[in-house]
């Protein structure tokens, strides 16, 4: 399908992938050999932090109190609702058995993992929600020991919200470590923490390969990198609150694409005029970011009808996915490929990021195309079981035998045989 562009960006999320995939292998190296010391000198070196790195009761407190009330009322309502969300997720969740020949039972158990470490990022923004969607829902799955970490600020330490919130959602132990030398320390068990079974949690490009290349070591929620948001709308949409949503997402940072996709040009052209406006107005970092991520990762692309808007959705795979056009229900059953959906105008990908209870933490760069975001379900491994009486092992062990002797497999077929013999002394088996 060729598309028609009203604006195309130059660059795209993979661009300097492989400088970030060296830069990141080096940085695990080096703390894999050096372990606590070889961590403690990155935050040194790349965050300006030499401070304590577990936090303390005292310290957790003291954080506590910085935390104006009203704010921590505020937490505490997203805390619930993402806790709600992810119970529900986890009633879905059915553990069953099955007698499938007589004498055969098999089932299925869902199986918190033992260890969970918790990426909050907190670089340019202080991601307090991903604290809340990550730790809370660990916690409903029902996983024993969870770590949680985050950048320090330089000098200063950890921003005291994100130390109060990963504490009220349950986390076990918090470290004031960022980057690629927070998940390290998670995946190898550093600063006293047991070596996490799986990570989870977004970040910038250095902590989404941090955890690609561990992926195998350790489980890994996805690849939750650089944040990315399409908005499909049509002649009904207001180019006003389809432009605050593009700029909402583009100030994420410099390297968060936003996508307009649409049937409408007279729309399209409102909101490409608005969006240099209201990126100006924001505060400084903000607009840096904003107008970046606008100048090299945005695009705008027109559809000749809401079929064709809908594929190239579906082909873009958005982390976060938009719709502010007539028949919800028509997209909300059309399209296959998100992360989120967001649909009509009146909610927007700021509700869910914050409060609103289904996880922010989601697939990027076209992940959404094999997977959903952070559930329950990730923290959880689906194993299986089996017992048999032994007219029922009679049964498997003909066949089994017969297969293995057919892969040339005999030591699996004498198994079987060994079986037969004991059970059924006097039967001749083929
Ligand atoms: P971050 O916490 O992810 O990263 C900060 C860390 O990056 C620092 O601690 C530092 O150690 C490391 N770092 C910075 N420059 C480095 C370099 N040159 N070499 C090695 N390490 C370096 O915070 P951030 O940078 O603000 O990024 C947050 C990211 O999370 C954004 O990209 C945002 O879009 C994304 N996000 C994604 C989701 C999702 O669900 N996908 C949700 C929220 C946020």
């Amino acid at each position: 399908m060729a598309l028609h562009y009203l604006k195309k960006a130059p660059k795209t999320a993979t661009s300097d992938a492989g400088e970030t995939r060296a830069i990141v292998q080096n940085i695990l190296d080096d703390i894999e050999k050096g372990r606590d010391e070889a961590a403690r000198k990155y935050a040194l070196e790349l965050d300006r932090y030499d401070g304590n790195i577990v936090m303390t009761r005292d310290e957790i407190d003291a954080a506590k109190a910085q935390v104006p009330q009203k704010l921590q009322d505020d937490i505490r309502f997203a805390h619930d609702n993402v806790r709600r969300f992810a119970e529900a997720q986890k009633d879905s969740l059915r553990d069953f058995s099955v007698e499938l020949v007589p004498g055969l039972t098999t089932g299925q158990r869902s199986i918190p993992c033992r260890s969970v470490g918790c990426y909050v990022p907190g670089g340019r923004y202080s991601h307090v929600a991903s604290a809340i969607m990550t730790v809370t829902t660990a916690r409903v799955a029902g996983c024993r020991n969870v770590t949680a970490c985050s950048p320090p600020r330089p000098g200063v330490g950890m921003n005291p919200a994100i130390v109060y919130t990963a504490d009220l959602c349950g986390a076990d132990r918090i470290l004031a470590l960022g980057g690629v030398q927070g998940i390290a320390a998670m995946a190898f068990g550093l600063f006293g923490s047991p070596p996490a079974d799986i990570l989870v949690g977004p970040g910038n490009q250095f902590v989404a390969e941090a955890k690609r290349i561990l992926f195998g070591r350790v489980g890994i929620d996805m690849f939750a990198g650089p944040t990315d948001s399409l908005i499909l709308a049509d002649a009904g949409a207001d180019p006003m609150v389809v432009a605050a949503d593009l700029v909402g997402q583009a100030e994420h940072g410099y390297n968060s694409p936003v996508w307009l996709v649409t049937d409408d040009e007279p729309l399209a052209r409102a909101v490409m005029d608005l969006v240099p406006e209201l990126i100006a107005a924001l505060p400084e970092l903000n607009r840096k970011n904003a107008e970046a991520a606008w100048r090299d990762y945005a695009e705008v692309i027109l559809c000749a009808d809401r079929e064709e808007m809908a594929a190239t959705s579906d082909d873009y795979a958005p982390e976060h996915l938009t719709v502010q056009a007539a028949d919800l229900d028509w997209w909300l059953n059309r399209l296959q490929c998100y992360g989120s959906l967001f649909l009509g105008e009146e909610t927007t990908v700021a509700f869910g990021d914050k409060a609103a209870g289904p996880n922010h933490v989601l697939p990027t760069s076209g992940a959404a195309r094999y997977t959903g975001g952070l559930s329950v379900h990730k923290y959880m491994k689906v194993a299986t079981w089996q017992r048999a009486t032994r007219d029922g092992a009679r049964l498997i062990a003909e066949a089994t035998a017969r297969i293995s002797r057919l892969e040339g497999m005999e030591g699996h077929a004498r198994t079987a045989d060994i079986r037969l013999r004991k059970y059924f002394p006097d039967t001749k088996f083929d």
